[in-house]
């Protein structure tokens, strides 16, 4: 390799290390409670001494049952929910594990909740009542509960990333690095979870065994700066998943990595928006690496647009009808999709721009 490579090599590094956004704040409740069951749980316990040991206050119920969270109207009740972690443990129901497809087999829950402001949140309408962010202290035997799923001779993937952003809450629980450590040791087995946020550092030094693969929400800058509060900026997350992806041998997690793109919006001028975002995966992954891509364009329900609405009264998400078309599900309900023309070119795009920079990732869905 030539000196000059060399130099070249080192400057873009620094520049890509150097590439300094505001420093992210992550997440500290004005409000924790634990339940009297959560308590009492060995893991409610350490996540006990996390928060003390970050100086936030704590109550402790005498009961199971969190109050407090409603106030005098919809947008008072997200406020005060929205700034509340709660532990508890979850009910019995939630060992019978549901399946998810295309992501996964199986989907389990770490939390529940999120303290971003995401102003498309998947989890409108998903999650019943005030949207607080639950965190569940019987995790040890949540994943205890997986063995139950595995199959001899075949992988199984399990989801943990379907009602929470697990990252966005690492820092008071250290769930995710249980999770991590946990699925290392099971065979066939794999561990998917996606995230907005970038606090990689605990996660980097895991023994994770190839078990796990970190996938990075992304979306292109001007629909991320406009519809997604409370989360690092794209080039934190971008430089956060070049962390994770980096081989260990250069100071990286080793990960076998994703790109989540969702939700794909087509805004003015989308094809240049999107193509600077490919362009910075491209530069930030510049290594040979493990890499998913999963394609998301922007759907709603009636009930998620009006929850939604609720909570975001000046959003600038359109959910219009118009350039929207309906595909109903097997109970009765539906979702507004964008019309079939659009759709077609948004997926040619995607398809093409992708194949072309990454010729050796591979595109897991386009829904
Ligand atoms: S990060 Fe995900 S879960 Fe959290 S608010 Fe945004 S869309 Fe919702």
């Amino acid at each position: 390799m030539s000196l000059l490579k060399i130099l070249d090599d080192i400057t873009a590094e620094s520049k890509l290390l150097n590439d300094k956004q505001k420093p992210f704040k992550l997440w500290m409740p004005k409000r924790v409670v634990f339940t009297a069951d959560a308590i009492k749980e060995p893991y409610g316990e350490k996540i006990y001494e996390r928060i003390k040991g970050l100086g936030l206050p704590i109550e402790v119920a005498q009961n199971n049952r969190i109050t407090g969270l409603r106030g005098k109207d919809e947008r008072e009740t997200y406020r005060i929910a929205k700034s509340t972690l709660a532990i508890v443990n979850t009910p019995p129901s939630a060992f019978n594990l549901r399946p998810i497809p295309p992501s996964a087999d199986w989907q389990f829950h770490l939390a529940e909740g999120c303290p971003a402001h995401c102003q498309y949140c998947y989890l409108a309408g998903s999650l019943s009542g005030p949207p607080a962010i639950r965190v569940f202290a019987n995790l040890p035997q949540i994943l205890q509960n997986t063995i139950r799923f595995q199959r001899l001779n075949q992988v199984v993937s399990y989801e943990a990333s379907c009602y929470t952003d697990p990252l966005s809450l690492e820092h008071l629980t250290g769930g995710l690095e249980e999770t991590i450590k946990f699925f290392a040791e099971q065979p066939n087995t794999h561990l998917r979870f996606v995230t907005k946020f970038d606090n990689v550092d605990s996660l980097i030094r895991l023994d994770h065994n190839g078990k796990t693969r970190f996938r990075c929400s992304l979306n292109a800058d001007i629909v991320s700066k406009r519809l997604e509060g409370g989360t690092p900026s794209v080039q934190s997350r971008l430089a956060a998943l070049r962390k994770m992806a980096l081989p260990k041998s250069l100071g990286g997690g080793g990960y076998p990595v994703g790109v989540v793109l969702a939700p794909i919006i087509p805004v003015p001028n989308w094809e240049m928006h999107y193509s600077k975002l490919l362009d910075d995966i491209e530069t930030h992954l510049n290594f040979e690496t493990d890499l998913t891509f999963e394609l998301i364009t922007h759907r709603f329900t009636p009930g998620s647009r009006d929850i939604l609405l609720g909570w975001y009264p000046n959003t600038s998400l359109d959910f219009g009808e118009e350039n929207r078309a309906i595909k109903r599900n097997k109970f009765g309900g539906h979702k507004y999709v964008f019309v079939k023309d659009l759709m077609t070119q948004l997926k040619t795009f995607f398809q093409n721009e992708i194949s072309r920079r990454f010729p050796n990732a591979k595109i897991l869905y386009w829904t």
